[in-house]
């Protein structure tokens, strides 16, 4: 029996810790909160959208980074098994719109009770209150040829001067975002000072933040069925169709948050366009038939007072002051060249992208411990014997929809059976 310790008690940590002990080995669950899973308590607005029920090839297509990394992990530990894990532990799951599975309760919670039954049924010590500050090691001479490692993990050593000795070390601190959960890096700060290599965090599932004033004045609209172009001044980076919201600083919501995710961190240094289609399923010839039967309705009135039919009622004042028509001409007068200017700013509204919001409000974290220093098969270290990393602590993202959370039960999985 070895003795391994588990860093983190968010969903990764708690999969780990469960499939260690599950192995027939002492596990020790270590946690700074007060509680296990704070992070997993705020997923899915509270309800926790545990997994997705795609095909696991669509599962893959939708990870972000370095989704051939996750072959092995998605292979050996599935949504189906996620699902079934979860029924097995006394949380009955459903599935809703784009196969996201969610507890049938609609309780985050429930998903956290369960875990912490499974973790109390195989006998995993869990230490809350209890913070790593380093990792133990020593200098190692490789016994086999294919052994790369140069360093054996020993133990960890707490903020409070305590030290743990074991036999294998799980990291699974989570990333950089929502640090009041308890994700402030640390594992990265881990894994940097025993040389693995480390891919520049950056903000990811975050809204962003648009030049132009006027998107204040439409705070809280929401637009469903509109399609997006973001571009760089050199070619478009993403296009999307669905829904979006605005908000007082600039633009969120599922179409906004996958783009963020989608295009390169890179690309956000210099400043982005972003154009909302507001009718995709008319084109320009369709659309200004639209605008002339409106015209047409309303002969003698001005342009302001005929776009009721036309747009939500928070976007008409803004609308009109993007129009090349002024607004109290008469719509009889309006010229065929105006109203083919207006159709393009209906099908084109531009918007300016002067960045992303912070990590206090990204769902993810971009980048982290590369995938280059730790085997796929194992989630082993590739420098340091002994010494696992799984979830969101890796080079891993992907878009909403249960997909981050099947990444952090996974490789924990992995992790923790290879423990
Ligand atoms: C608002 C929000 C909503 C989300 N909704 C969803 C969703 O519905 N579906 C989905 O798939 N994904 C969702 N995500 C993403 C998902 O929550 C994360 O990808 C996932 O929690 C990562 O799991 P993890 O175990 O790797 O890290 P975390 O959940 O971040 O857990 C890491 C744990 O390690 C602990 N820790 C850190 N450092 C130390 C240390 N030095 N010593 C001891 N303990 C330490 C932390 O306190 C924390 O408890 C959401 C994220 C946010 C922020």
């Amino acid at each position: 029996m070895s003795k391994v310790l588990v860093i983190g008690g968010g969903p990764a940590g708690m999969f780990a810790a469960y499939f260690a002990a599950s192995n027939g080995n002492e596990v020790i669950l270590l946690e700074k909160n007060e509680k296990l899973g704070k992070k997993l308590y705020i997923t899915g607005k509270g309800r926790c959208n545990v997994t997705n029920a795609s095909d696991m090839d669509v599962v893959f297509s939708n990870v972000v980074t370095n989704s051939k990394f996750l072959y092995s992990a998605f292979n050996s530990y599935d949504n189906k098994m996620v699902y079934d894990f979860f029924e097995d532990h006394k949380v009955p799951l459903k599935v809703e719109r784009g196969n996201r599975v969610f507890p049938v309760s609609d309780h985050s919670s429930d998903v956290i009770s369960g875990l912490q039954r499974a973790l109390k049924e195989v006998n995993v010590d869990v230490r809350l209150h209890t913070e790593v500050k380093e990792l133990l090691y020593e200098g190692y001479i490789p016994t086999e040829k294919k052994e790369k490692f140069d360093k054996k993990i020993t133990g960890v050593k707490l903020t409070n001067g305590q030290e743990i000795k074991a036999d294998r070390v799980v990291v699974a601190t989570g990333g950089f975002s929502y640090q009041t959960t308890g994700s402030t890096g640390d594992g990265y700060r881990f894994a940097k000072d025993l040389g693995h290599k480390f891919v520049e965090v950056s903000p990811g599932l975050v809204p962003f933040e648009i030049k132009e004033e006027w998107v204040k004045e439409l705070q809280g609209l929401s637009l469903k069925n509109v399609s997006i172009e973001v571009h760089s001044a050199k070619k478009k980076l993403y296009d999307d169709f669905g829904e979006m919201l605005f908000t007082h600083f600039g633009v969120s919501g599922p179409m906004i948050l996958s783009a963020s995710a989608r295009i390169r961190p890179k690309e956000f240094e210099k400043e982005l366009k972003l154009y909302i289609d507001l009718k995709p399923a008319l084109d320009e010839n369709a659309l200004d038939k639209r605008i002339l039967r409106e015209f047409e309705a309303g002969i003698n009135k001005q342009f302001k007072n005929v776009l009721g039919k036309l747009f939500p009622t928070k976007l008409i004042p803004v609308m009109i002051k993007l129009s090349p028509i002024p607004a109290d001409k008469k719509v009889n007068d309006v010229s065929k060249e105006e109203r083919k200017e207006f159709v393009k700013l209906i099908k084109n509204l531009p918007m300016t992208i002067i960045g992303k919001r912070s990590f206090k409000e990204a769902i993810i974290t971009k980048g982290g411990v590369s995938v280059k220093s730790v085997n796929p098969s194992t989630m082993e270290s590739k420098i340091c014997k002994d010494l696992f990393f799984c979830g969101e602590v890796l080079d891993l993202d992907a878009v909403t929809g249960g997909y981050n959370l099947q990444i952090a039960w996974s490789t924990g999985y992995l992790a923790g059976i290879s423990c």
